[in-house]
């Protein structure tokens, strides 16, 4: 890897401790100065959120969440905020609820508190998500990044095993993805490959007991990681791919990157022969395939974009708008041929290695 490169670090406060959430936030409310707190939760988090702020005076609760931020949902939550006079914006929730605060914050310049229940990695991103008509738009803005990030693992223990599978393949796919995006440096890599070393220690423990407190701290770990190298290297082609799926045919965020990663991994791989090594490392494997391939096995992970309403007619014009923006630090040429194979292996769940020799 060149050893010359320019790094930005985003800056944000982040506080780690199981059972501390409703401490570390009313002490970030009070360092804040804040006086109107606004606190966003979906009714599913709503109890949790309430635990969470126990501690502080909220002069808001907001409960409209919808995945892939609608643009009409943000425009509500922005007005409500407004109305209210609010100061400050809490998110206590997975990537959905951290995405509408940051579309309040977008506008509003308030700052952000994320709360995170899942391991989506919104929280540690200037990446901003909206949906219109069907199609998603993501832009970077500073002023989206959560000032600071309250990490607390009890607030994962309810998180069912499924969704913290997928959710915690969506924190691999940003390291993964990382390797070959955009700005990939050796910074970036690093803590790109430390999370794909927590995540897949993490996973496995919590399919085997959801409350495990190991498995839920190094996942969380790890995805807290995986969103810091993601929003350093920018999205490669695995995004590129599950951002059109997700905004255009509303498939499932998670569950769509967790499906589509070993089918980028195959496809890639081949020619980033330094990146697959780094991932094979970190997965303790001979390659890296065999490393995510094990992995997925031991966790039941998501098999079939057919699951999950993704249909074969979409493909064709699924291929037409992932591929004017393929990065070209993609380290394979995608082609019509080849993003359709790709997308037609990952629609039937077909062994990803048939991309190996593509
Ligand atoms: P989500 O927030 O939609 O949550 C998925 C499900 O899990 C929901 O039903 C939710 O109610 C439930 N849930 C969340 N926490 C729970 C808990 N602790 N216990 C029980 N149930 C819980 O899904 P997500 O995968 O976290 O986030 C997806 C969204 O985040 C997408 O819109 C995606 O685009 C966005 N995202 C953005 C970035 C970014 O950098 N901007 C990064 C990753 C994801």
């Amino acid at each position: 890897m060149n050893l010359s490169f320019e790094h930005v670090t985003l800056g944000q406060r982040v506080l780690f401790g199981t059972g501390a959430a409703a401490a570390n936030l009313a002490a970030e409310v009070g360092r804040l100065g804040a006086q109107r707190v606004m606190v966003i939760a979906w009714d599913r988090e709503t109890p949790v959120a309430r635990t969470v702020a126990a501690d502080i005076k909220v002069a808001l609760w907001h409960h409209d969440v919808v995945m892939h931020v609608p643009i009409e949902v943000a425009e509500k939550a922005r007005a409500a905020a407004a109305e209210a006079g609010i100061d400050l914006l809490v998110c206590v929730g997975g990537g959905s609820t951290t995405g509408l605060a940051k579309a309040i914050g977008m506008t509003s310049r308030l700052p952000i508190i994320a709360v995170p229940t899942t391991y989506a990695g919104s929280e540690a991103t200037n990446v901003w998500g909206l949906t219109e008509s069907s199609r998603k738009t993501t832009g970077v803005d500073d002023a989206v990044l959560p000032v600071t990030v309250i990490y607390d693992v009890a607030l994962t223990l309810s998180l069912p095993v499924e969704m913290s599978v997928a959710s915690g393949l969506n924190g691999m796919a940003h390291c993964i993805d990382s390797m070959w995006g955009p700005r990939v440096d050796p910074i970036n890599a690093a803590l790109g490959a430390e999370g794909i070393r927590a995540l897949s220690r993490g996973l496995p423990l919590i399919a085997e007991d959801p409350s495990s407190t190991e498995g839920r701290e190094q996942a969380l770990y790890g995805a807290y990681l995986s969103a810091v190298a993601f929003a350093s290297a920018g999205s490669g082609l695995h995004h590129k791919i599950c951002h059109v799926l997700g905004g255009t045919y509303n498939l499932p965020h998670a569950q769509t990157h967790a499906t589509v990663l070993p089918y980028v991994l195959a496809f890639n791989a081949p020619a980033a022969p330094d990146a697959a090594a780094r991932i094979a490392a970190a997965f303790g494997t001979a390659d890296a395939l065999t490393g995510l391939q094990d992995l997925r096995k031991r966790i039941d992970a998501p098999k079939a974009l057919a699951d999950y309403g993704f249909t074969a007619d979409g493909i064709a014009e699924a291929v037409a708008i992932i591929l004017p923006a393929v990065p070209a630090s993609n380290p394979r040429s995608v082609t019509v041929e080849n993003l359709t194979r790709l997308l037609q292996t990952a629609l039937t769940g077909e062994d990803a290695r048939v991309l190996l020799d593509l």
